[in-house]
């Protein structure tokens, strides 16, 4: 027969009385017999609200029986064991262990019927086996209290006086225990968990979420916390110590029942912890509980009684060196329900009095937050010590305590050299005291200050940072150091500076720029308006420098510019400005002018300079230049920046116009030129498809026999509003730009369908000249047209005479040279023109292929009464010959000039004595004239 107990009073006390009826129900049905502590009669009261039936039942029954030994119970001895000694010892009163020890056979008596009831689902076994486990808890935990509550008398009856202390003790413990927030593991000498307190449950087991109550260990199966495990098998090997007078650790003495068995000491581990081991479940006395020792960090340790209990046995004050084994401190990361959080583990192993081993506890603090701040820290400093910005710290006096690898880099001193020191050490001295003033203001009234400081390297060099210097506070808003992060700008404030250099400075000569120099003349302007000055503006424009440019290279060119700059400098008094307007262009400023001719003297001092020979880098030859200087005076010409500037601009033009190498005054006449210039440069470029442009031609004679020989095309341009511009205006301009190429094929095009009207072997002129720029030579794009013309004409190139201007030999273009003999090559005649003008070398006419020399008019003109032009005329008609070449005179006039030049034996010539340029139909009817009477 089966025999099981029943608990009545706490089953039915916490409602679960259902569960009774169905197990009575049920026991009754299946014949077993129902047994009911008499113990439970203290609380009979309480089950008044028991069906009648049933409390029949447990009244006619109400004995208790010792179960016949069983082997499942075998292990639980102490349970059985209680049970009989309950019944024996009643009258005199039960121990509280002996109750428990009735409790626990409860539990497993109940544990078993609701399993072996074949009426109960698996589900419902389960959910009954559940439900037990949660009565028994806390018929366990009640029962401690209620035992203890019992009426002082009763007290005295059924405990004797060592007994109460430690149910006292064991009860304080128990509340301590569990009413601690931090999880509190209890090993046993096997390193099985013992029990664990309510935080622990909590934090590491189902137990919230259960019902309440440590299932795992109570259904006997050890916890399933692999962490644990990985603890326990670190753990130190076990010290036992010899009993010392002086208990270091935390002492427990077994109680009379719970001496542990020896047969079980070597045992595998039992499902269910050993109920004598657990200090909840088998009372002890505690003797004393330690202090902290000095060497363990102060923690939350579970001491559970920080003085000695009245009954501790006289134990001197502990000695530290004498602890059983020191505490072992481990941090672990352990997965807990919220997930995995850092814990500090505090593990110590306790000794009773007899200092022999008797189990371990461990304590285990979340550290989550303090490891989040380690972190947070070790990532600060981390990035301190990374940063790619320097960092300096100081206390809040400004004594360096820190700076990071980077400063270090930065700036030469190491951390050792500064610390301690003010970070005065790195002032430059170029730093106003204002900046200072204003930061530590700053700062000092917990703002951040930011700007941008020059500073002095350990080595001396000076560098720039920009620096944000923040206080740091305390939790009281106390400044406790300030902090300064700075960035080197030393490379970003160089490229300020070249910047600021390069918008002002011209980067090839040094010289102020065009905005610069602008800027300093509105200063000085300025400047004599107020003092009542005179100012002057010269602007001065090199001579052809565009072509020389193009022959010498740029290289060279700029060469030629950095030593003209230099002359003029050289010139100027060092309050004088000078700037760059550009190209070729100076611009001088006399600030003070106390008189004009202090203005002509510095103008004619710098033609003069310029007009001597440079000589260049690489280059044998010297070279030479001219300079054009048009000058304005403020107030008298202006009182503006752009109208002086404007005024000497055209004051320039006119210098060119006079013949260049020369310096003219601004004149008030001169605007309408300027004006007229600078429209035909509007205009040309629309000339040719507006068919704005023609061709005239001017006869040529051959002097002796007065027949036309040839003639010569002359450009011309019929504006609208303009009116007829004549070459020597829009030459030149068309010469400054690309569009004299083009204007040159446009005239080589029309001559050469005049050439075509003439070819006529019997019929003059047996030639049409054309005028060809210097500009056309510095390209082979002439070769390519002239071939092109050959094809498309089917033209005998002795029909279609070159002429080139001394100019062109001047400016010594190589290619110039390869060209001119490729086209005498091809058949070409060439003509130098103007012949006179230039240097006249007749060299020229021996190292060129020319086979016609043009005398300039403006030695004809003179001809025959001044006896120097007569001289020259003779001589380079007679040289010309000597050298193989046809003289053709210009610009004859007169019958007299006629004369002398046929007497001198010139070959041809052209004039209004002969014709003035003619259209081309006129120009055809002129050529079928009878020859003119000579
Ligand atoms: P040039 O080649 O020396 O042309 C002769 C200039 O003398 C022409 O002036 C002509 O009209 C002028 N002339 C002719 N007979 C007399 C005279 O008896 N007395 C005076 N005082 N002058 C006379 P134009 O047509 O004004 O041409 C001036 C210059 O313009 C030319 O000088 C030539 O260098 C340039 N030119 C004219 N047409 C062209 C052209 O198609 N291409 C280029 N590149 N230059 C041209
Ligand atoms: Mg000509
Ligand atoms: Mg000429």
């Amino acid at each position: 027969m089966e025999a099981f107990f029943i608990p009545l009073y706490r089953l039915i006390q916490t409602h679960e009385s259902w569960l009774m009826e169905r197990i009575l129900h049920y026991a009754k049905l299946h014949g077993y017999t129902v047994y009911t502590s008499t113990l439970l009669e203290a609380w009979r009261v309480s089950i008044c609200g028991l069906s009648e039936p049933i409390l029949e039942a447990l009244q006619q029954q109400s004995e208790i029986r010792s179960p016949e030994p069983d082997a499942n119970y075998e292990q639980d001895s102490i349970a059985a064991f209680g049970v009989m000694e309950a019944q024996r010892h009643r009258s005199r009163g039960v121990t509280i262990e002996l109750f428990l020890g009735l409790l626990k056979y409860y539990r497993q008596s109940y544990l078993d019927l609701v399993t072996h009831v074949g009426e109960f689902s698996a589900a419902e076994a389960a959910e009954y086996q559940l439900l037990l486990h949660r009565c028994f808890d806390r018929i366990e935990l009640g029962l401690c209290h209620e035992w203890i509550s019992l009426s002082e008398e009763a007290k005295i009856q059924e405990l004797q006086a060592e007994n109460r202390h430690v149910v006292n003790e064991k009860n304080r413990y128990l509340t301590l225990f569990e009413s601690l927030q931090t999880p509190v593991f209890l090993l046993d000498t096997q390193n099985r968990v013992l029990n664990l307190n309510q935080a622990a449950a909590i934090t590491f087991t189902d137990y919230a979420t259960s019902g309440g109550f440590y299932y795992d260990l109570e259904r006997g199966q050890p916890l399933n916390l692999p962490w644990l495990q990985d603890v326990i098998t670190i753990l130190e090997p076990p010290i036992d110590r010899v009993p010392s007078p002086a208990h270091p650790a935390v002492h427990i003495e077994p109680g009379p029942q719970s001496a542990p068995n020896p047969s079980q000491a070597g045992r595998a581990p039992h499902p269910l912890p050993s109920v004598s081991a657990c200090p909840f479940h088998a009372p002890r006395t505690v003797h004393h509980a330690a202090p902290p020792s000095p060497s363990s960090s102060p923690s939350p340790s579970p001491d559970p009684s920080p003085s000695p209990s009245p009954s501790s046995s006289p134990s001197p004050s502990p000695d530290p060196q004498q602890l059983a084994q020191p505490q072992q401190v481990l941090e672990k990361v352990l997965r807990t329900n919220q997930g995995d959080r850092w814990f500090e583990l505090r593990i110590q192993q306790m000794l009773d009095v007899s200092g022999k081993f008797t189990g371990t506890v461990i304590i285990c603090t979340n550290i989550e937050a303090r490891k989040r701040d380690e972190l947070r820290l070790r990532q600060l400093s981390q990035a301190c010590e990374q940063s790619p910005a320097a960092i300096l710290i100081t206390d809040a006096s400004g004594h360096i305590t820190y700076v990071n690898p980077k400063f270090e880099t930065v700036t030469g001193y190491t951390l050792q050299d500064i610390q301690g020191e003010s970070p005065r050490i790195l002032k430059s001295g170029h730093v106003s005291p204002e900046t200072y003033k204003t930061l530590w203001a700053t700062i000092k009234s917990g703002r951040i200050w930011r700007g941008e400081l020059q500073n002095r390297k350990k080595n001396g060099d000076l560098f720039w940072e920009y620096a944000s210097i923040s206080p740091i506070l305390d939790e009281e808003s106390n400044i406790t150091h300030f902090m300064a992060v700075k960035e080197d700008i030393t490379d970003r404030k160089k490229a300020e500076d070249l910047l600021n250099y390069q918008a002002s400075y011209d980067s090839l000569t040094a010289l102020p720029n065009r905005t610069f120099i602008l800027k300093l003349l509105r200063q000085a302007l300025l400047q004599s308006q107020y003092e009542h000055q005179t100012l002057a503006v010269l602007c001065l424009d090199l001579d052809h420098f565009k072509t020389l440019n193009e022959t010498l290279g740029h290289n060279s060119g700029d060469q030629l510019l950095i030593a003209v700059a230099k002359r003029i400098r050289d010139c100027l008094e060092p309050n004088d400005l000078l700037g760059r307007l550009g190209g070729d262009e100076f611009l001088v400023v006399l600030p003070q002018v106390h008189h004009t001719s202090q203005v002509s003297e510095l103008a004619q001092n710098l033609t003069t300079a310029l007009e001597a020979p440079f000589q260049l880098p690489g280059h044998d030859t010297e070279w030479f230049l001219s300079t054009s200087i048009g000058i304005s005076l403020a107030p008298d010409h202006g009182t503006q920046v752009n109208t002086l500037l404007r005024h000497a601009d055209t004051a320039l033009y006119q210098a060119k116009h006079n013949g260049r190498n020369t310096w003219t005054y601004f004149r008030a006449d001169m605007t309408e030129v300027a004006q007229r210039r600078q429209s035909i440069g509007q205009q040309l470029r629309y000339a040719l498809e507006r068919e704005e442009m023609y061709l005239m031609y001017q006869p040529v004679m051959t002097l002796h026999t007065g027949q036309v020989a040839g003639g010569e095309a002359l450009l011309r341009w019929q504006h609208p509003s303009l009116g007829l511009v004549p070459p020597d205006e829009f030459i030149e301009v068309a010469e400054e730009t690309t569009l004299i190429l083009q204007l040159g094929e446009w005239v080589l095009d029309q001559a050469a369908v005049e050439v075509k009207h003439w070819q006529n072997p019997q019929m003059p002129p047996r030639w049409i000249a054309v005028n060809l720029s210097p500009r056309q030579f510095h390209s082979t794009q002439i070769l390519a047209h002239l071939q092109q013309l050959l094809q498309d004409h089917a033209l005998n190139p002795t029909c279609l005479e070159l002429e080139i201007t001394e100019r062109l030999l001047m400016d010594d273009v190589p290619e110039a040279v390869e060209l001119l003999h490729t086209l005498h090559h091809w058949g070409f005649p060439l003509a130098l023109d103007d012949f006179g003008t230039g240097y006249s070398s007749l060299s020229y006419c021996k190292r060129f292929p020319f086979t016609t020399l043009k005398i300039d008019k403006s030695f004809i003109s003179d001809l025959p009464q001044d006896l120097e032009s007569a001289a020259l005329t003779r001589a380079i008609i007679a040289m010309a010959h000597e050298l193989g070449l046809t003289v053709v005179a210009e610009g004859i006039e007169t019958q007299e000039q006629l004369d002398f030049l046929r007497r001198e034996g010139c070959d041809f010539g052209q004039g209004y004595y002969f014709a003035p340029p003619l259209m081309a139909t006129e120009f055809r009817r002129y050529c079928k004239q009878e020859p003119s009477a000579p």
